[in-house]
């Protein structure tokens, strides 16, 4: 029988203040507010001041216009950090991260606590990062239903998750570090030292495990156990094995990819340069998209590699440079003339609109540090990626890519980078042969899973539809326990 439901429930939603994360919990806010939610949606004040700068200041409330357009109950509000705006938080990492670790949950705890005494409906659950360390604590406190969004792959958080593991085996974290197979994780049959995230692949020999970094992750991994729901920006059928290992453990969600046709909701940090004019007439599958991503800095010396490579390889290229690729106090990085002798061939811009130039028919191929939403994003248009990761979790995410899809090959085998090898390994991604239709004939069928999954019967939509049930009776049975109510419920 179908249930009936007493009241809106109202979810608050705290995305980590990084692009990556943004995207996919604004996403995720229009798919729950679309499903009957009320949803509070909190940007850090910063985040907050990214976007509307980006948007020229007229983004007060990123959600106005799919409010009014969706008569969506999304509200929006913004919390402190507990830094200035001014702070570079992108020099300053350290210690931004320490303010995460043990200040910004107070400012959250005052947010819900003045929302309390005047928000109708109440909130009642929420849903925060999974790299916040604080979600039970503040779910306790406030008697709220504790949901934690992994935005990344199931294998990293499988790998997180199971960290002490790694450590009584001597892969992480131990005087002397094992170099052999890790075969002992559950769901996950086999991974090489040099697959796991960067933060893992460090012994307490050469590495600092009490560093801020480390103090988050061991804390956050230890917090997820307490959630009530994790959902999981991915799907079922990529991932079944990493899956159902922490299914075994605590009710995991596949939801992914998280993608809304909203499209007019602002959240690039970065104002977007208009790509259009300059695909225009360009052979369908001709030109290689370049991105970094938001976070990953690139050492000046690999750009210019990069760089040279994209010239020699002939291959036309959307490059996406932010000016603090390398570092926000190293400003000139492009070797002297590229833009010259690339001439009409290559196009150069800080920030664009990813998924309008990657579903431009004459792009053809991705060269991604893999980000996991540019890669959800690149097999979600079919393109094939080359893979150059550059942070801690894109060591694992390539593996999913290159070794375990095979819907991608690597910029470069080893670990320096030359521009001969760039050259080359475009070239075989981009051009027709042997390597290139194994790679494009893959990324179509990982391209299939990803759509059929959100189809009205797909693993994800289905996986959706049972957490809006599951959240639904756990916030009522909630409500009911304050009241001092006894449920009794036809079935
Ligand atoms: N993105 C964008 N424009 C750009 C570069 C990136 O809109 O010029 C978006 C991209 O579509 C993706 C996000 O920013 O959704 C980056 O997330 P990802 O996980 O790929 O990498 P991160 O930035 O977290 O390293």
């Amino acid at each position: 029988m179908e249930r009936a439901k007493s009241r809106k429930p109202h979810i608050m939603m705290i995305p980590y203040p990084l692009q990556g994360h943004v995207i996919p919990f604004v996403h995720l806010a229009i798919k729950l507010a679309s499903n009957g939610f009320t949803i509070t949606f909190v940007n850090t004040d910063s985040i907050h001041h990214h976007i509307s700068t980006a948007h020229h200041g007229d983004s007060e409330d990123i959600f106005s216009a799919a409010r009014s357009s969706g008569q969506l109950d999304i509200r929006y509000t913004t919390v402190s950090d507990g830094f200035p705006l001014g702070f570079d938080r992108s020099l300053n990492h350290d210690q931004f991260f320490e303010g995460i670790l043990h200040v910004f949950s107070a400012h959250v705890d005052d947010l819900i606590a003045k929302l309390a005494g005047r928000d109708e409906p109440p909130v009642t659950c929420l849903i925060a990062d999974t790299f916040y360390v604080w979600s039970s604590m503040i779910c306790d406190k406030h008697n709220l239903v504790n949901v934690s969004f992994w935005t990344e792959p199931a294998l990293v958080l499988n790998l997180y998750y199971h960290m002490d593991l790694l450590i009584s085996n001597g892969h992480f974290k131990s005087l002397d570090k094992r170099e052999d197979v890790i075969d002992y994780i559950p769901g996950v049959k086999a991974i090489e030292p040099k697959d796991l995230m960067s933060y893992l692949q460090v012994s307490d020999k050469d590495v600092d495990t009490n560093t801020v970094v480390y103090r988050i992750l061991f804390k956050a991994f230890k917090d997820v156990k307490r959630a009530d729901f994790v959902l999981c920006n991915t799907v079922q059928e990529l991932e079944p094995d990493s899956l159902s290992a922490l299914q075994a453990k605590q009710p995991v969600y596949a939801i992914g990819p998280v993608y809304s046709t909203e499209s007019a909701i602002p959240t690039s940090l970065w104002a977007e340069s208009d790509c259009t004019e300059w695909l225009k007439g360009r052979p369908p599958g001709s030109v290689l998209y370049v991105s970094f991503g938001s976070y990953a800095h690139v050492g000046k010396k690999e750009i210019v590699e990069i760089a040279h490579g994209l010239l020699q390889s002939g291959v036309s290229f959307i490059w996406v440079l932010r000016p603090d690729i390398v570092g926000s106090d190293v400003p000139d990085f492009l070797p002297a003339g590229f833009l010259d002798q690339a001439q009409d061939r290559g196009l150069v811009v800080q920030w664009c609109c990813q998924m309008a130039v990657i579903s431009n028919p004459a792009v053809g191929g991705f060269l991604t540090h893999c980000g996991w939403n540019s890669i959800l994003e690149s097999a979600w248009f079919g393109l094939p990626m080359l893979c150059y990761p550059l942070l801690t979790d894109q060591f694992t995410n390539r593996k999913l890519v290159v070794d375990d899809w095979r819907i991608g090959i690597n910029l470069c085998e080893k670990k320096t980078i030359t521009r001969s090898q760039v050259s080359e390994n475009i070239r075989r991604l981009m051009m027709n042969g042997e390597i290139s239709s194994e790679v494009r004939n893959n990324v179509e069928k990982v391209k299939c899973h990803l759509k059929d999954a959100v189809t009205a019967v797909g693993s994800s939509e289905t996986s959706f539809n049972s957490f809006v049930d599951h959240v639904q009776d756990r916030i009522e049975s909630k409500l009911c326990n304050i009241n001092g109510l006894k449920i009794s419920r036809p079935d």
